[in-house]
């Protein structure tokens, strides 16, 4: 608390010279950075903007967060509001060196990236459509794999080295090997595409204590300012190298031996290499169905990397803090000595329950490993030294007195609990989706104002805001963005799990909804439920008393008027969408509001509709977005198409 945040001086340097920031001060970057803002609540601007700095600072080998982070949390956050966005579909490029950028040889794209073997599978299932299409037997093909070398990625012509910079221009930095740097292995130059690497062996005992970490050593390598004397004797030794990918050691199967010893194969190219590796790179050696496959703007779709996202540290815990969920359960975080793991600063693991804490005893002065694989706040994974713990003994929010229900502290004061009550009304923004400004901090406000439920949310007015301290310009923006929640369309499904019944997340909430409509969710019985594939009779128990408790609230917000889009329930009972669409061919363009058009293509086939991508004679109906340009639209009317916007179309098909 009041310790003042902000960035090391390297990374501010890096940006000074070439980022300018527009909408986020330092401050904020370093708050995002840390954890201290809910991600769902940044908007847009400041989302993009905090992704393009954490980017910049990666590249430049000075990062601000763990690369599963910045995928999973920032990226992913990105990908779900705007699945078009142009940032997504940018090569990340290499940090701006001062030197004027020149048009590389060849395009460098950067490598779509797996974090688990589904994701791999689903990856060969692409390229098995492919080879049935070219007529080759999928059976057959050869994959190679090769580790993904965390470095400074580079391309060498024979005459001149480049950086990647943006995939298309780079910068000239042949000077490193006039500086003496060597190709791997005793390469010749010219092999094209690799990275600028440094042995890790070597940097852990000659250079860790000059650089920070290795990217930022490789980064040093190609400046344009003199070399410092460890560097120079890194290049000298042959220590630090460029390394083309063509001279990397390598696995080639067949996929049905990738699927067998995945595992194997992975973790023996990881440990061949002195180098610090961020991945394994699978390719199809096949051309012809490389260039059937092709690239999107951002990578080959050939190629894969399969990347771990989980590393260790060892640590002692500070304090063990408890929080009350929304369901009540009291969950045990633990306050951690401040600590760098792959990458990002942690000061918070979570130690899963309380029966865990007083097991293993976790407590100030406890030795603990964390691992961290993708979630904001990684896991406590062991604990190598306990302590005797201290259990609450009270709810930490309203102090009501705990029960245990198995492993878990469970706080029953389900209907006064502060914590209980905020978190579920967050929950129900964050789940929405489409509405800002309703973050922990806000809700405080409100709750501390009287507001206890989502639907006296809905009824509040611009100077109730006001008196609970909200700006003026504020309390507008929040009455306006409650209004926009109503009208902007948003799946039924999406709706029904906001309110955060047990077992009734997004997935089985779709599921459900596939087979019942929304009218009739309140009177279904447990037979029923259980009808629905994947839903047991114990899940259907606990949705029934789940859907009892929220009855009242749900009934007071369905009847708002949400824009519900309404999921399309299989076969025999069929919505009037059906026929509208049946057998026309329809075209999107322009950018959606509701920001998904692939989606909506999926969502058109699935009611019978043809999709195609531009307008012909036999186009039936052009679904506008916004930004479309007048041309486009006079063409359609020369052709008799049917055109519509994008409201006009929803409420066609969930009439
Ligand atoms: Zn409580």
């Amino acid at each position: 608390m009041g310790k003042k945040l902000h960035l090391t001086a390297g990374q501010k340097h890096i940006l000074k010279s070439s980022f300018e920031f527009s909408l986020l001060s330092e401050e904020e970057v370093v708050s995002i950075a840390s954890g201290l803002e809910v991600i769902a609540d940044l908007s847009d601007g400041h989302l993009v903007e905090f992704l393009q700095i954490a980017n910049l600072l990666y590249r430049s080998g000075d990062p601000l967060i763990d690369d599963a982070l910045y995928d999973f949390s920032f990226l992913e956050e990105l990908k779900r509001r705007h699945p078009d966005h142009s940032f997504l579909h940018s090569v990340e490029p290499e940090a701006a060196l001062e030197s004027k950028t020149v048009e590389l040889p060849v395009r460098m794209l950067s490598t779509e990236k797996a974090y688990d073997f589904e994701t791999m599978a689903r990856w060969a299932k692409r390229i098995a459509k492919v080879s049935m299409e070219l007529g080759i037997q999928f059976s057959s093909l050869l994959f190679r794999a090769t580790p993904k070398l965390d470095g400074y990625a580079a391309y060498d012509d024979g005459q001149k080295l480049y950086t990647r910079g943006d995939g298309r221009r780079g910068t000239d930095i042949t000077r490193a090997f006039d500086r003496g740097l060597k190709v791997a292995s005793g390469g010749e130059r010219g092999l094209g595409a690799g990275e600028v690497v440094v042995c890790k062996s070597y940097f852990e005992n000659h250079l860790a204590a000059h650089f920070d970490n290795s990217r930022n050593f490789q980064a040093s390598l190609i400046k344009e300012k003199e070399l410092e004397p460890p560097a120079a004797k890194a290049i000298e030794l042959g220590q630090a190298m460029f390394y083309p990918f063509s001279l990397l050691p390598s696995w080639e199967g067949r996929w049905q031996e990738v699927e067998q010893q995945f595992e194997t194969i992975v973790n023996s190219l990881w440990e061949q290499v002195d180098f610090d590796i961020d991945g394994i790179v699978f390719e199809i050696t096949n051309s012809d169905i490389k260039n059937e496959m092709g690239a999107t703007r951002h990578h080959h779709r050939w190629q894969i990397a399969y990347k771990r996202n989980t590393e260790t540290a060892e640590v002692r815990v500070l304090k063990v803090l408890a929080q009350t969920s929304r369901s009540g359960r009291v969950n045990p975080v633990a306050e951690i000595e401040p600590t760098r793991l792959s990458g990002a600063l942690i000061r918070r693991a979570t130690a899963h329950h309380y029966g865990m804490v007083q097991e293993k005893g976790i407590g100030p002065g406890a030795l603990i490993r964390l691992s961290r694989s993708g979630e904001v706040i990684p896991k406590i994974e062991q604990v190598l030294e306990g302590v005797v713990a201290e259990l609450p003994e009270s709810c930490p929010s309203c102090g009501a007195s705990l029960t245990w229900e198995s492993d878990y502290l469970q706080c029953g004061n389900v209907l006064d609990c502060p914590a209980q009550i905020t978190n579920s009304i967050e929950h129900f923004f964050k789940v929405l989706g489409n509405i800002d400004g309703f973050g922990p901090s806000s809700i405080k406000k409100i709750y501390d104002g009287g507001v206890e439920r989502v639907s006296s949310i809905y009824a509040l007015r611009e100077e109730d805001f006001v008196a609970w301290g909200f700006g003026p310009k504020q309390a507008e923006n929040m009455v306006a963005q409650l209004q926009r929640s109503l009208s902007e369309p948003i799946e039924d499904w999406r709706f029904l799990a906001a309110f955060g019944v047990h077992r009734m997340g997004m997935g089985n909430c779709e599921k459900l909804l596939s087979v019942y409509p929304l009218e009739q969710l309140f009177g279904l019985d447990e037979e029923q439920i259980i009808e629905v594939k994947g839903f047991s009779e114990k899940i259907a128990q606990e949705i029934l008393s789940g859907l009892c408790i929220i009855r009242e609230e749900f009934d007071k917000l369905y009847s708002l008027g949400f824009n519900l889009i309404i999921t399309a329930v299989e076969a025999g009972n069929e919505p009037g969408g059906l026929m509208v669409l049946a057998g026309k061919l329809v075209v999107f363009t322009g950018t959606m509001r509701q920001g998904n058009r692939n989606e909506m293509k999926k969502q058109a086939k699935t009611l019978g509709a043809k999709v195609g991508s531009s307008i012909t004679g036999k186009t039936d109906i052009l679904v506008c977005g916004e930004k479309v340009g007048a041309a486009k639209l006079k063409k359609a009317e020369e052709l008799g198409i049917e055109v519509m916007n994008e409201s006009d179309y929803i409420r066609m098909i969930t009439v």
